[in-house]
């Protein structure tokens, strides 16, 4: 079934495809407080505690759908539930006969995502990744998804519930370094390859500070890793794909060349973040600061340079 969710594009930018081989979860940290498939299962009179396997034409609708798709796996769960573990390896073995499509498994469980790819690997059509709601939880699962390699790992921080510094899972060459950090810059181990972000929405929603988004913004155009900001509230309601400081980010994976590829072990030698012409154009798009010449980083450095002489401004006044 085809998803609005903003990030679950095809290559072509159409939208993407839901997948929901089981449905039902549990609550597991406190950004599952608001979670909207509790939501809808309890409006429709159905348990949302029960995790069920869906029907056979559900589980193995993938194979029928013959043009390449990115499939966003399990929006009404968690692949990685335990209940699903007699499901998993079918439903795996189904991604593996699609080749043509992406598959995007999304997890707050992280550890038996581990489990089910340590030994055998992670096929490429299937992107990994896990959803962070602040630093303590950013923190617990990030080094976990860093553990597991695959093509693609991103992770996506929504609800927004606090600020979240990452770079040390960017491979940011300006960060406070642990052991796993100075691997990451040094290209031993590959950092995040994509962020996505975005506030609570429903009834019940909690505030987001759109400075959490700007810092999560600059630690990415800092490490030249592709950011997708995906709703704010503004005056109360949800702003889908806003503008923040007059650019739209809307980067996917592959859209910049990361400046891992190009760190050094030392700081001062390291070079600035590169960008494949053709990729740039999109950049340019999505900040339109970037259209007078600059880099992405300088006209980060242009926003923090306006907003300083501002603040000045006001505090001469
Ligand atoms: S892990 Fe996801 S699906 Fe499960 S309760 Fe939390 S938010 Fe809902």
């Amino acid at each position: 079934m085809s998803t609005n969710i903003e990030w679950v594009k095809n290559k072509d930018g159409t939208k993407g495809e839901s997948w929901n081989p089981w449905q039902g979860c549990h609550k597991i940290s406190t950004g599952c407080r608001e979670c909207y498939m509790f939501r809808d299962k309890k409006r429709f009179g159905q348990n949302p505690n029960k995790v069920i396997r869906s029907s056979a034409k559900t589980f193995e609708a993938p194979l029928k759908w013959k043009e390449s798709k990115r499939i966003f796996v399990c929006s009404w769960s968690d692949f990685f539930i335990d209940e699903a573990d007699g499901w998993r390896q079918e439903a795996l073995e189904i991604m593996g006969k699609c080749s043509h499509h992406t598959f995007l498994l999304l997890t707050k469980r992280p550890q038996n995502m581990l489990k089910a790819f340590k030994d055998v690997g992670t096929p490429d059509n299937i992107w990994l990744g896990v959803s962070v709601e602040n630093q303590k939880t950013a923190d617990e699962r990030i080094p976990i998804l860093l553990d597991i390699p695959a093509k693609v790992r991103f992770v996506s921080i929504e609800p927004m519930l606090g600020a979240v510094d990452v770079t040390n899972f960017l491979g940011n060459q300006d960060a406070e370094q642990d052991t796993s950090a100075h691997a990451i810059w040094r290209g031993e181990i590959p950092g995040i390859d994509w962020i996505i972000a975005g506030c609570e929405s429903g009834p019940g929603a909690r505030p987001c500070n759109p400075d959490w988004a700007r810092h999560l913004r600059d630690q990415c155009v800092e490490a030249g890793v592709p950011f997708f900001l995906k709703q704010l509230s503004q005056d109360g309601k949800i702003i889908k794909m806003p503008f923040l400081d007059g650019g739209k980010w809307d980067q996917l994976p592959g859209s910049i060349v990361s400046k891992k590829e190009t760190v050094h072990e030392d700081a001062s030698k390291v070079e600035k973040p590169t960008y494949r012409e053709g990729d740039l154009d999109k950049f340019i798009g999505c900040a339109p600061g970037l259209t007078e010449g600059l880099s992405a980083r300088e006209y980060i450095d242009n926003i923090h340079h306006n907003q300083e002489a501002s603040d000045e401004k006001t505090t001469e006044t």
